[in-house]
C-alpha cells in the first residue's frame, strides 16, 4: 500500500442553478488574456446538451482517455507507443475554434456614437478575433438550453448531426423536456491521460496534493494533451504558443483558502476535501474489463481516513498531520466513499476522475409541495423523477443506474426526514 493524499470536489447538483458565478469569477482570476479569450477553465453546461467544445463527450469522435488492450494493459489513445510519431505528423483529433464558439464582445461603444434614429440603438456582437461586427453568432456554450426530451432518450449517442433534427422533433414534446446544470472543471484525475500523452512530460500530477500542472517553460505546444484529455479541459493559448489548464487555484489552496469557484459559489453546491488513495491500486482500477464496473473499481482505491492502519501507513508515507486531520473531516469522503451520494463523471474514460457529483432530483420542489415527501413517511419513486435514471447512469455510472438510484433513494430520505422533523411534538416550520 503507498498512501497519497489528495485535494477533491463534490458538486451537488441538486442545488446549481445556472447561474455561472463559478464560470465569470474563474474567467476573471485565471484566463482574461490575449489568447485564452475562448477558454474557460470552470464552465456550466445545460444538459441534456452537447457541451463545450461542441460533442466533448463523443470519443469515438476525439480519441480521448485510455485504451483497454486485449492483455488488459492500457495505454492513452493520444501518445502511447506512438508519441513520437505524433510528434511528426500533426495530431488529427484537435478541436477546433468553431467546436468551442468565437469569442465575442459586444459593441457598447455604438450606443453613445450612433447617429440618430428611429429605434433605440442596440450593442451588437463584435468578434475578439477579427475585431468585426457579427451579424449573428453561429454557437456558444449553452446554445441548446432550450431542448430537451429527445437528447435524453439518445443518451450517450447525442451528437450534433442530429441537432437539428432535435429541434424539429422538439415541436409539441415539452412534456418530455428537462434541463439541469452540470459545472464542469479539470478532474484532477489520478490516472490522467493528459499526463500520458504529452510528449515534452510537461504536465505533472503533484506529489503532495494530487493538483495536475502544466509546466509552462517545459510546453512545446503539441496539442497532445487537448486531444488525449476525455473532459477537453485543456486548452491552447494561441499567444504563448502552450497548453493551459485549471489550476485548481493552488496558489489559493496553499494558503488554506478555497478554489475561486467554492468561494463564489451562489448555491453553495461545492465542497472541497482532502481523500486518501492507495497509489498500487490506481492501475488495477482503471484497467478492470468491463466498463461498468469501474465505479466500484475507484472506490476501492480509496482509504478509509479513520482506520487507524491506514493512518499509520500514510504517516510512514510522509502524509503530514494537517492532512489526515482534514481527511478525517473530509465532506468529500463523506459524500463520494462514505455515503456513496456523489459518483464520479464518466468513469469510463479511465483516468479515475476527483471532480464527483451528487446526481439532481427533479422535480423536487413539485413532489414536496404536493406533500410526498415526509407527509406519511412516503418516498417518491425516484424512476418517476423527470430526469430519466439512464441518463444521470451514463453521465456518472458509465450506464449503471443502481448506484445512481441509491443516491437519489438517500437524498429523498434525507429531505423527508428534514422536512418532518418535529421539535416538542411542533413541526418546525423553519427547517426544511
Ligand atoms: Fe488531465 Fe484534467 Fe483532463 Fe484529467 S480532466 S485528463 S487531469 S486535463
Ligand atoms: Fe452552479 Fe454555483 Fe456555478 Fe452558480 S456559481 S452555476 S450555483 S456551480
Amino acid at each position: 500500500m503507498k498512501v497519497r493524499a489528495q485535494i477533491a470536489m463534490v458538486l451537488n447538483l441538486d442545488k446549481c442553478i445556472g447561474c455561472h458565478t463559478c464560470s465569470v469569477t474563474c474567467k476573471n482570476v485565471w484566463t482574461s488574456r490575449p489568447g485564452m479569450e475562448y477558454a474557460w477553465f470552470n464552465n456550466v453546461e445545460s444538459k441534456p446538451g452537447i457541451g463545450y467544445p461542441k460533442d466533448w463527450e463523443n470519443q469515438g469522435k476525439w480519441q480521448g482517455g485510455w485504451a483497454r488492450n486485449a492483455d488488459g494493459s492500457i495505454e492513452p489513445r493520444q501518445g502511447g507507443k506512438w508519441k513520437l510519431l505524433m510528434r511528426i505528423f500533426a495530431n488529427p483529433n484537435l478541436p477546433q475554434i468553431d467546436d468551442y464558439y468565437e469569442p465575442f464582445t459586444f459593441d457598447y461603444e455604438h450606443l453613445q456614437t450612433a447617429p440618430v434614429m428611429k429605434a433605440a440603438p442596440t450593442a451588437r456582437p463584435r468578434s475578439l478575433i477579427t475585431g468585426q461586427r457579427m451579424e449573428k453568432i453561429e454557437w456558444g456554450p449553452n446554445w441548446e438550453e432550450i431542448l430537451g426530451g429527445e437528447f435524453a432518450k439518445r443518451g450517450k449517442d447525442q451528437n450534433l448531426a442530429s441537432f437539428e433534427q432535435v429541434q424539429k422533433d422538439m415541436v409539441g414534446q415539452f412534456e418530455n423536456t428537462f434541463l439541469m446544470y452540470l459545472p464542469r472543471l479539470c478532474e484532477h484525475c489520478l490516472n490522467p491521460a493528459c499526463v500520458a500523452s504529452c510528449p515534452s512530460g510537461s504536465i505533472y500530477k503533484r506529489e503532495e496534493d494530487g493538483i495536475v500542472l502544466i509546466d509552462q517553460d517545459k510546453c512545446r505546444g503539441w496539442r497532445m494533451c487537448v486531444s488525449g484529455c476525455p473532459y477537453k479541459k485543456i486548452y491552447y493559448n494561441w499567444q504563448s504558443g502552450k497548453a493551459e489548464k485549471c489550476i485548481f487555484c493552488y496558489p489559493r489552496i496553499e494558503a488554506g483558502q478555497p478554489t475561486v469557484c467554492s468561494e463564489t459559489c451562489v448555491g453553495r453546491i461545492r465542497y472541497l476535501g482532502v481523500v486518501l488513495y492507495d497509489a498500487d491500486r490506481i492501475e488495477h482500477a482503471a484497467s478492470v474489463a468491463d466498463e461498468k464496473d469501474l465505479y466500484e473499481a475507484q472506490l476501492n482505491v480509496f482509504l478509509d481516513p479513520n482506520d487507524p492502519y491506514v493512518i499509520e501507513q500514510a504517516r510512514k508515507d510522509g502524509i503530514p498531520e494537517a492532512w489526515l486531520a482534514a481527511a478525517k473531516v473530509s465532506p468529500v469522503w463523506k459524500m463520494a466513499m462514505d455515503w456513496k451520494v456523489a459518483l464520479p463523471l464518466h468513469p469510463e474514460y479511465r483516468t479515475l476522475p476527483m471532480v464527483w457529483y451528487v446526481p439532481p432530483l427533479s422535480p423536487i420542489t413539485a413532489a414536496a409541495n404536493a406533500g410526498e415527501i415526509g407527509a406519511n413517511g412516503e418516498l417518491p419513486d425516484v424512476s418517476e423523477l423527470r430526469i430519466p435514471l439512464q441518463y444521470l447512469a451514463n453521465l456518472l455510472t458509465a450506464g449503471q443506474t443502481g448506484p445512481v438510484i441509491r443516491a437519489l433513494e438517500r437524498m429523498l430520505a434525507m429531505r423527508a426526514f428534514q422536512r418532518g422533523k418535529h421539535v416538542d411534538g411542533v413541526r418546525d416550520t423553519k427547517v426544511l
